[in-house]
C-alpha cells in the first residue's frame, strides 16, 4: 500500500467533492423538495460532508481537516439562515461530533496503517540483510573449505618432502604439487640458481603437450624480476603491467597473461624459483601467491636439506685431500660391480698404482709438497680414465682404479698412458720444477682371477713386481 499516493488521491477527491457539493447546495431550492425526499437529501449531504472532512483530514492533516470542518459548518449555518430550517443547526453540530469521531478512528487507522507499513518495510529489510548474510556465510564457508583442502594438501607436501632425498624428485614433486594445490594454471616451472654465476636454470617444467617449448632456459623477464628483487611476484595481466614494458616481453612470453612466482630462499640465500602461469588474464589472487610462497618455503627447506645430505654422503665416501673415493667405498663398489661383471661376463680390470720413492719426495720438498703431489696425481688420474670408472685412494700414496669393460690389453694400454703422462709431467712447487714417477700393477677378470679379492691380490703382486724390476713401469700377469 502506497500511503502518499493514497493521500494525494483522497485529498483531490475530497476537494472536488466539497466544491461540487457546496456549489450544488448554494443553487438548490430546498423548498421544492418534498418532506420525505428532504430527509434523505439532508442525510446524504450530511454523510458526504462527514466523509469529505474525514478524507481531507487524512489527506492534509488536522489543519486541513479543521478548515474543511469550518467550511462545512459555515455552509450548514448559511443553509439554515437561507431556508429558515433548523435542521441545519443540528447538522452543524453533528458535523463537529462525527468529524471528531472520524478523526479519532481515522487516526487509529492511519497509525495502524503506518505501523503496518513500517513493519513490512522493516521485515523486508531484515529479510534482505539475512539473505545477504546467508550469501556471505555461504561464500565464506566455501572459501574455508577451499582453504582447508589447500592446507591439507600442504600438509601432505611437507610430509612427503621430508622423505625425499633426491633433488630431481623434490623439484618434480614441487612443480606438480603447486600446480595441483593452486589449480587454474597452464604451466608450472621450477628454476634452480647456478651457484657459480647466479643465473637461473630451468630444472623442471609441467605444461600442456601442445604448448610451445620454452626457448630460454635462463628465465624470462618475470623470472628475472623475482631473481633481482628476491620477492614474490603477481602479474594480473602481462599486457598491462607497468613494471614490464611491452617491448621487453619476448614473443613467446606474450601468450602468458597471468603469472605468480616466488623465490625459494634458504638461509637468506635464494636457491630457486617456483612459478605458475596462465594464458588468461586475472587468474591469480594474493591468497594464491601466499600459498605458493608457503610451497616455495617448504621446497627451499627440502632442497637445502637434500644438499646437506648429499654433501654428508659425499664426505663419507670421498677422501678429504684428493677428493677420490675412500678405500671402504672402493671395496663396496668393487664387490657389487664385480658381481655384475660376472653375471654379464664382461671383462673387468684393476690398476694398482704406487708413487715411486715418495718418501724421498717428502723428505726433499716437505710433507705439504707431498700432499700437493697427491692432489695433482688424483686430478690426472680422474681426467684420464672414463667417467664411469672408479678411482680411489687405496692407501697413503697408493691409488686403485677399477675399469669396467676393459680387456687386459686395453687396461695395460691405459696403464701405460697414465704412467707415461705422470713421467712426462712437471709438477710445479712454488715455481720449482719437480718430477715423480709411478709403478702400476694390472689384473683382469676373467683372465687373472675369478674373485674380486684375488683380482686385487694379483694387481698387488704385479705392482710389487714393477717396483722390483726398477719402478716407473707397468706389470701385468
Ligand atoms: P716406493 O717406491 O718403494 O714406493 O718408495 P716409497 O718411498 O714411496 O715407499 P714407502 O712406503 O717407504 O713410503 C711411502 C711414504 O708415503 C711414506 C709416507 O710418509 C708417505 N705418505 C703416505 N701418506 C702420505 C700423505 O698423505 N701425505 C704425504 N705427504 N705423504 C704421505
Ligand atoms: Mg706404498
Ligand atoms: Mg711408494
Amino acid at each position: 500500500m502506497n500511503l502518499i499516493k493514497d493521500k494525494i488521491y483522497l485529498g483531490f477527491v475530497a476537494s472536488i467533492l466539497f466544491i461540487y457539493l457546496t456549489f450544488f447546495l448554494l443553487h438548490i431550492d430546498t423548498r421544492s423538495i418534498s418532506e420525505g425526499s428532504f430527509f434523505i437529501f439532508t442525510n446524504i449531504y450530511l454523510l458526504f460532508f462527514n466523509a469529505i472532512i474525514a478524507a481531507s483530514w487524512f489527506a492534509f492533516g488536522w489543519i486541513g481537516g479543521a478548515i474543511f470542518l469550518a467550511f462545512s459548518i459555515i455552509i450548514a449555518l448559511s443553509l439554515s439562515l437561507a431556508t429558515g430550517n433548523n435542521i441545519y443547526y443540528i447538522h452543524a453540530g453533528l458535523f463537529s461530533i462525527t468529524a471528531l469521531l472520524s478523526f479519532n478512528s481515522l487516526r487509529g487507522f492511519v497509525a495502524f496503517q503506518t505501523e503496518y507499513q513500517l513493519k513490512t518495510e522493516r521485515i523486508g529489510e531484515e529479510k534482505n540483510t539475512l539473505f545477504k548474510r546467508m550469501e556471505r556465510d555461504r561464500a565464506q564457508a566455501q572459501a574455508f573449505e577451499l582453504k582447508f583442502k589447500r592446507y591439507e594438501l600442504l600438509k601432505n607436501v611437507a610430509e612427503y618432502l621430508s622423505d625425499i632425498f633426491s633433488q630431481e624428485k623434490i623439484v618434480k614433486f614441487l612443480a606438480q604439487k603447486s600446480f595441483a594445490i593452486i589449480g587454474k594454471s597452464t604451466r608450472s616451472l621450477i628454476y634452480l640458481i647456478n651457484p657459480y654465476n647466479q643465473e637461473l636454470i630451468l630444472t623442471y617444467s609441467k605444461q600442456p603437450q601442445d604448448f610451445p617449448r620454452i626457448k630460454t632456459k635462463k628465465g624470462d623477464i618475470f623470472d628475472k624480476w623475482v631473481l633481482k628483487q628476491n620477492q614474490p611476484l603477481i602479474v594480473l595481466n602481462t599486457s598491462r603491467d607497468f613494471r614490464f614494458p611491452q617491448d621487453d616481453i619476448l614473443l613467446d612470453e606474450v601468450r602468458i597473461k597471468s603469472v605468480i612466482a616466488v623465490p625459494m630462499v634458504s638461509h637468506n640465500k635464494m636457491i630457486g624459483l617456483l612459478r605458475l602461469d596462465n594464458q588468461e588474464p586475472d587468474i591469480y589472487n594474493p591468497d594464491d601467491l601466499r600459498l605458493l610462497d608457503i610451497v616455495g618455503d617448504l621446497g627451499a627447506v627440502a632442497l637445502h636439506n637434500n644438499m646437506l645430505y648429499q654433501r654428508t654422503t659425499e664426505l663419507a665416501i670421498r677422501d678429504g685431500l684428493t677428493q677420490l673415493f675412500v678405500y671402504r667405498y672402493f671395496m663396496e663398489r668393487l664387490t657389487t660391480e664385480f658381481r655384475r661383471a660376472q653375471k654379464s661376463v664382461h671383462p673387468f680390470s684393476i690398476l694398482m698404482i704406487d708413487i715411486d720413492h715418495f718418501k724421498e719426495y717428502n723428505d726433499k720438498y716437505g710433507h705439504i709438497a707431498g700432499d700437493i703431489l697427491l692432489k695433482h696425481l688424483a686430478t690426472m688420474l680422474t681426467s684420464i680414465v672414463s667417467k664411469g670408472d672408479i678411482v680411489a685412494r687405496y692407501g697413503g700414496e697408493e691409488f686403485a682404479i677399477a675399469l669396467f669393460d676393459e680387456k687386459k690389453e686395453d687396461a695395460k694400454r691405459l696403464a701405460e698412458n697414465i704412467r707415461d703422462a705422470v713421467d712426462e709431467n712437471i709438477f710445479y712447487l712454488r715455481r720449482e720444477e719437480t718430477h715423480a714417477t709411478i709403478s702400476i700393477g694390472v689384473s683382469t677378470y676373467p683372465d687373472d682371477a675369478k674373485t674380486a679379492r684375488d683380482l686385487l691380490k694379483v694387481a698387488d703382486q704385479n705392482l710389487y713386481r714393477a717396483k722390483k724390476e726398477g719402478r716407473n713401469r707397468v706389470c701385468t700377469s
